[in-house]
């Protein structure tokens, strides 16, 4: 029976850690949020991220656009964040409405205050294996992988998925870590006999129940970063009850890599502060 990887608890490990240094330092970083409309999970989320701010001494500012905000109205915003000194980190949060560009919105923000990671040049440090700020959700699964002993090293893994926040990021940070990856998407032609080959599989595509036990090697270890509704419950990828049985460890929805992404978002925030400090010192 598999390791349950308890992110809810490293999370707040982290928290507490992060807390301290904040203290200690005397840096009191600042995050500017921004979010259009009033998606109901976006909103969740911002709030999530405010709350972590509060707990370990990060001052936050919530800027709301309306749901019809144009293009221009969501570059000013962030373009006043970025002259803005009193701000260290700013966070846009996704989707954003049809009506706006988003890969505009998420260049236009000033890449020393990209704590989500997003922009090209941070993406691009990523991939050429020099990270400076690194997405939330695959920076949080590197810590996890690396608190549980799941080693990377000339390990095998295979990522689904190839989204900019979870899936290519990921694959270039085990990637750096010396593992050899795979990288899985709609178009794969045999998906299980990728996964069957992997001693490290994440899954990142939104579909409850999509990684099967048939899929995963026995001793492998899980990572599942979907979010899904399924008869009114939150669930993962993976199903979970019998892929337990063989893993080595996995990760459960909630409270897997969910936490660990505010806790790696907080942890990008400090950095940026710090970075801004030494550069303005
Ligand atoms: P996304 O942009 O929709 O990407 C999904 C990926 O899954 C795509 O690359 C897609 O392939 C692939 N895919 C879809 N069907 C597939 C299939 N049948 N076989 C193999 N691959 C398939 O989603 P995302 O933003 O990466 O998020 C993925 C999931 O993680 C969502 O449930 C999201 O809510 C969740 N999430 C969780 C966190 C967290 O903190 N826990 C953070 C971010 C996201 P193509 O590229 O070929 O279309």
């Amino acid at each position: 029976m598999a390791t349950i990887i308890d992110g809810k608890t490293s999370a707040e490990k982290r928290l507490e850690i992060l807390r301290e240094e904040i203290e200690d330092e005397g840096i009191y970083p600042r995050l500017a949020t921004v979010i259009i409309g009033s998606d109901p999970a976006s909103q969740m989320y911002v709030r999530m991220k405010h709350r972590a701010c509060e707990r370990v001494g990060i001052g936050s500012v919530g800027i709301e656009l309306p749901a019809d905000a144009t293009t221009r109205t969501v570059l000013d915003a962030v373009g006043r964040l970025n002259r803005d000194p009193d701000i260290n980190g700013i966070l846009v949060q996704l989707p954003l409405p049809a009506q706006v560009d988003t890969e505009r919105v998420v260049a236009s923000v000033d890449p020393a205050k990209d704590v989500d990671g997003y922009h090209p040049v941070n993406l691009g440090l990523l991939f050429s294996g020099k990270p400076r700020f690194v997405p939330c959700t695959p920076k949080g699964i590197m810590t996890l992988l690396s608190e549980y002993g799941i080693g990377t090293r000339g390990a095998r893994a295979a990522v689904i998925g190839r989204s900019i926040d979870v899936g290519r990021p990921m694959a270039a940070l085990l990637t750096n870590a010396d593992a050899t990856v795979t990288v899985c998407h709609s178009r794969t032609r045999d998906l299980p006999e990728e996964t069957r080959r992997a001693d490290i599989v994440v899954s990142a595509v939104g579909k409850a129940h999509f990684i099967t036990a048939e899929m995963i090697r026995p001793g492998a270890a899980v990572i599942d970063v979907g979010i899904n509704q399924l008869d009114g419950k939150l669930v993962g990828d993976v199903d979970f009850d019998r892929v337990r049985e063989v893993a080595s460890a996995i990760t459960p929805v909630p409270g897997g890599v969910g936490p660990m992404t505010i806790a790696s978002l907080m942890e990008n925030t400090f950095a940026a502060a710090r970075e801004q400090l030494c550069r303005n010192a």
